[in-house]
């Protein structure tokens, strides 16, 4: 069985489209096909909506409802998490993940050891100029000084065998960084690149200001390279002011001591100011997150799924 998991915020409109396109392709496929829908606490009637499409199909159709929104990663591990099927697919419900590629995809699994199939786009065309840079620098950080390899491009979408979903779903952690849990627990990935597609209808929920905070999640959770900085960036500049004292010590016991050269004393004042305070907020950004997970609150709360409409009946 192939189980499809979709995490959906605010997706009434495009939901018709998504089961439509997928059926299609569910029919030339030999695996019996399970939608596992995730209802991340949207505003419009998406809800309404998955009640329908399972009264529609019973025996295909699953949903989770969230009691509010937990984001995109905890829908993910919700869906992961209620999935049965022996290949697993997660995709988003816009379309942006073509359904067309998915034979391709299951052959490809089936015929050799790969553990996972993803998807990755072949640009970035239509994307705003300042975005692409950004993303691109991203990517560039990580991997250079990360220990987890994430793929510029890759995508959520991706069809992984059960035992890696089950390696996935070992992973507790509250801060949840798919780019980075899918690298983190290994097997071999392949990828398929495809052009860049528009979403069909709805809007994206990302700006520009949370795609920058979840990429600052992206180095924080996966890589203590920043604290690293720190520690080498104070190393640094003790060294160089132990230097810099001998140095003015020496001057002085040579040629007395004028007292000119305070502005380049204040502005070195401010210089390690600055670096402290910043670097004080990169190891708060860790106590954070230390913080957060030490509580072990839940990855999500479930309000109601498909069994609440058996039992009514
Ligand atoms: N999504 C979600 N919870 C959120 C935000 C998004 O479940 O808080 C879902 C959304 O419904 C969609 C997928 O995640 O199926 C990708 O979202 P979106 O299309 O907004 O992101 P983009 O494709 O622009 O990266
Ligand atoms: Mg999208």
């Amino acid at each position: 069985m192939l189980s499809i998991v979709v995490p959906c915020f605010n997706e009434q409109e495009s939901l018709p489209y998504f089961v439509k396109e997928v059926e299609k392709v569910a029919s030339i496929i030999t695996h019996s096909v399970e939608y596992v829908f995730v209802n991340d606490g949207s505003q419009d009637d998406t809800l309404q909506s998955l009640r329908q499409l399972y009264k529609n199909m019973p025996d295909r159709v699953r949903y989770v409802s969230f009691s509010k929104n937990f984001g995109k990663e905890s829908a993910l591990y919700a869906g992961l998490h209620a999935s049965r099927g022996d290949l697993v697919t997660v995709m988003d419900a816009d379309l942006q993940d073509p359904p067309d590629l998915l034979p391709q995809m299951i052959e490809r699994i089936e015929t050799s050891d790969i553990d996972c199939v993803g998807t990755r786009r072949q640009d970035r065309e239509g994307e705003p100029v300042v975005r692409s840079f950004f993303a691109r620098l991203f990517y560039k950080l990580v991997n250079k000084f990360g220990d987890t390899e994430m793929i510029d491009g890759a995508r959520d979408f991706r069809l992984m065998t059960r035992q890696m979903v089950d390696a996935i779903l070992s992973m507790t952690e509250y801060n949840r960084f798919s780019k980075g849990i899918f690298s983190w627990v290994g097997f071999n990935t392949e990828y398929i690149s495809y052009e860049n597609r528009e979403r069909v209808a709805g809007t994206t929920s990302w700006s520009f200001w949370s795609l920058f905070k979840y990429s600052i999640d992206g180095i924080v959770n996966f890589s203590d390279a920043p604290l690293t900085l720190a520690a080498l960036l104070g190393g640094l500049s003790c060294i160089a002011a132990v230097i810099a004292l001998i140095f003015i010590v020496i001057r002085a016991l040579l040629f007395g001591d004028p007292t000119t050269g305070w502005p380049s004393l204040a502005s070195i004042v401010l210089f390690m100011g600055g670096l402290q305070l910043l670097f004080l907020g990169v190891i708060g950004k860790y106590i954070g997150k230390i913080f957060l997970e030490t509580k072990k609150r839940p990855i999500y709360i479930v309000k109601e799924t498909e069994k609440d409409i058996k039992k009514e009946r």
